[in-house]
């Protein structure tokens, strides 16, 4: 298969959509990004990489950290995890509070920000270095280690994240996290502000997509049953309210981010992110669901 080719005609194909959708400006910083960039890389297990466009090009991963903060909590708590956090999608914004409040405190799944801030204060608790371990462990998997975090995209999300500010102190009041309020947003906002490229993050996700073999970076272990079942998490709850939509459009595990990138995996197969600023209502890349679509049509490897 010739990869390179395959993904140049893809981006062809979905160029007329280049103009669709809009970036996510609530954090102050990303605002800024030019909205007209686009790139996209796959790595298979057997070797093969293709990128095309500015696949070299870091940007926000932001949601896409919670996949990495997933890992390292079910090496440290195991299955005592889901005691803090939930593992059904919440067909609610990634940001919602109402669920929160009915469900008494406890986060519908580890995607969503409520979720990932309970993940924050456990590696806040468990990690000797949090920050430190936590940048570690994204370079090991991705075998870079010159990734790192922003910390001005973390300070100007802080300025405005009144919406995380209120989670975690639903979170705190119910007694779901243990940690200072303010330490566990900062660390919550650092981990989203890691920037990576295309390339980097399909690297990173090879390690997921080839679940069979062993996953020891950086001194998180996982199981290939415990990879395999963050697979199925990222397959119903990766992509927003809009994981029902994303399954059935391109057909694959995966997670988005509001700084417009996507990473999804074929199990056994490969890795690919793809990345374009502007997002839809949901907050998915525009271009990035388009460009998924082709790949899993044309190559035949939707997991359905
Ligand atoms: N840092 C972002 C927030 O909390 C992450 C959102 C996302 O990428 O889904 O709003």
């Amino acid at each position: 298969m010739d990869y390179t080719q395959l993904l140049e005609n893809i981006y062809q194909s979905i160029l007329p959509y280049a103009k669709e959708g809009k970036q996510a400006d609530y954090i102050p910083e990303l605002a800024k990004v030019n909205p007209d960039q686009f790139g996209m890389c796959i790595h298979t297990i057997y070797g093969e990489v293709a990128a095309i466009e500015q696949a070299d090009t870091r940007f926000s991963i932001q949601s896409i950290s919670k996949v990495f903060a997933l890992a390292m909590c079910l090496s440290i708590k195991g299955d005592a995890l889901w005691t803090k956090v939930g593992k059904e999608p919440s067909g609610t914004a990634f940001n919602s509070l109402v669920q929160l409040e009915v469900e008494h405190g406890i986060p519908r799944n580890p995607f969503i920000n409520a979720g990932a801030i309970v993940m924050a204060d456990i590696l806040l608790t468990h990690l000797g270095n949090p920050a430190a371990d936590f940048l570690q462990f994204v370079r090991e998997v991705s075998g870079t280690d010159t990734i790192e975090y922003n910390e001005h995209v973390a300070i100007s999300e802080r300025e405005k994240g009144y919406l995380n500010a209120a989670i975690v102190n639903l979170l705190k009041h119910h007694g779901t996290i243990e940690n200072d309020i303010e330490e566990v947003l900062h660390f919550y906002f650092l981990m989203c502000s890691i920037e990576m490229s295309c390339r980097e993050l399909s690297q990173a996700f090879l390690v997921f997509a080839n679940h069979r073999r062993r996953f020891d970076y950086a001194g998180v272990v996982l199981t290939a049953s415990q990879v395999k079942r963050m697979n199925a998490i990222m397959q119903t709850c990766g992509f927003y309210d809009e994981a029902g939509e994303f399954s059935y459009l391109v057909g694959l595990p995966g997670k988005s981010g509001v700084g417009g990138g996507i990473v999804a995996i074929y199990p056994l197969q490969y890795a690919v992110a793809v990345w374009s600023p502007r997002l839809n209502a949901k907050g998915n890349s525009v271009l990035g669901i388009k460009a998924l679509e082709l790949l899993t049509t044309e190559t035949q490897t939707s997991i359905f």
